[in-house]
């Protein structure tokens, strides 16, 4: 018992600091983008052109964040990639950006922060996922970040559910699953379209076999951008919006 007392406290702290402290994600990290909108028009088409998403608008010269899978095919002159996490946002529209991201703190409702503030309870579904949405879903229960200590859950039941997180491009089978799911929760009830997939259908766009955009289905709240949303993209997104508490 005392060697397993003296390893612990060897090991020291294994949770991540944030929100008390900034941290700094691996440098191959593709995060927020930023445009260059100096960068030569051929450029710029070029980028839009090679995007496999579709996701590049080059005549506003804007990326679509609820496209882009961020495989980073466009970086260089007129893309290049930040480090920043924070890519939470509530509307469909923000996620079209030039570089930055309104403050998610403040699209936060009021209504919910006082309901969800101390304790927020999540169901998953995932749609016709490939796992990765899942698994950097998952990860959020380990010790490193320990999602828990912010008083979020996730649940086994709909009934039990403050909010649903849905990953996955929807795929018609998974269609009355999820809206089964959706009817089960008692409101006032939230919605999460966590990755690229149930944001627009990610590269599975233009499919028959998916729905593809889970606003067509029902109303989002929280776009969580990303293939797959690194957990700390999560993390932030979920505690800024509905505790209104975290800021870098
Ligand atoms: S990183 Fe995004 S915008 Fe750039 S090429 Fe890939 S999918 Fe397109
Ligand atoms: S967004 Fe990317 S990682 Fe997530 S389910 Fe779709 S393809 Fe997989």
């Amino acid at each position: 018992m005392l060697k397993i007392i003296g390893t612990r406290l060897n090991q020291g702290m294994r949770t991540t600091p944030w929100p008390k402290k900034p941290v700094t994600l691996a440098a191959s990290y593709r995060g927020l983008p930023r445009l260059n909108d100096q960068c030569d028009a051929a450029i710029i088409g070029q980028c839009a052109e090679q995007c496999p998403q579709q996701a590049i608008d080059a005549a506003a010269k804007t990326i679509d964040l609820g496209r882009c899978v961020f495989c980073g095919d466009c970086a260089g002159d007129f893309v290049r990639f930040t480090n920043d996490f924070r890519l939470g946002c509530a509307a469909r529209s923000d996620l079209i950006t030039a570089g930055d991201l309104p403050d998610l703190a403040s699209r936060a409702k009021e209504q919910w922060r006082k309901l969800f503030g101390r304790s927020l309870q999540i169901r998953q579904v995932s749609a016709g996922g490939c796992n990765a949405c899942e698994a950097d879903t998952n990860v959020l229960g380990t010790p490193f970040f320990d999602l828990s200590r912010f008083g979020i859950d996730f649940v086994a039941s709909p009934r039990h559910a403050d909010a649903l997180h849905v990953t996955g491009p929807i795929s018609k089978n998974m269609k009355s699953a999820l809206l089964d799911t959706y009817a089960a929760m008692p409101e006032p009830k939230a919605v999460i379209a966590a990755g690229c997939c149930a944001i627009s259908g990610g590269p599975f766009y233009g499919s028959e076999e998916i729905i593809g955009d889970l606003n067509s289905l029902i109303p989002v709240d929280l776009y969580i951008p990303g293939c797959p949303p690194h957990p700390m993209s999560t993390l932030h997104a979920l505690v800024t919006f509905f505790k209104g508490r975290a800021e870098r």
